[in-house]
């Protein structure tokens, strides 16, 4: 299956975020296969539509990030968020902000509701680094990013990469 491309910052498909799901076909299943494919090529634990230029709620995740430990595989489709509680700040990153790490506040205990792959409705209750990835990933498909969560001093300590990063794509 041919890996997607992800899409870095200042890309517009990412602040476009995603429209809800109606179809759940082969197509479908065959763009989360190729998502978590390129999720792990990337190194990376999470991965939204938007991010890879599709405008679907639909987002694929491992909090391990490991291949080899499919069983934590897991994709979201129309998720929301049903309850919530606490919060604290921790490290994040982002696929489409290569090398750029900086803490976000995230919800501690989150209870969602969401699709899976058939259409049938599920619900996950999710603590810890699961529930800060589904948090990350789940902004993307409202075409909020990490950077827009970012303390005021860590805004200013990331400024210089980010102009890189508009710079890039300016001359691309
Ligand atoms: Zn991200």
């Amino acid at each position: 299956m041919q890996p997607l491309e992800v899409l870095v910052y200042p890309h517009p498909a990412l602040r476009r975020g995603g429209q809800p799901v109606t179809v759940f076909d082969q197509a479908l299943r065959d763009l989360a296969a190729r998502m978590l494919g390129s999720m792990y090529e990337e190194v990376g634990c999470g991965l939204a539509a938007p991010q890879v230029g599709i405008d679907q709620k639909l987002l694929v995740l491992n909090p391990s990030g490991d291949e080899s430990k499919p069983e934590e595989e897991l994709t979201l489709v129309n998720p929301k968020i049903t309850k919530k509680k606490g919060r604290e700040w921790d490290e994040e990153g982002c696929l489409s902000f290569p090398g750029v790490r900086a803490e976000v506040e995230r919800h501690i205990d989150i209870t969602i509701s969401y699709q899976d792959l058939t259409g049938a409705a599920q619900t996950l209750k999710a603590n810890g680094w699961l529930a800060r990835v589904i948090q990350h990933e789940m902004d993307h498909l409202e075409g909020v990013l990490m950077v827009d969560r970012l303390s005021t001093a860590d805004k200013l300590r990331v400024r210089p990469e980010l102009e890189k990063m508009e710079q890039r794509f300016a001359r691309s």
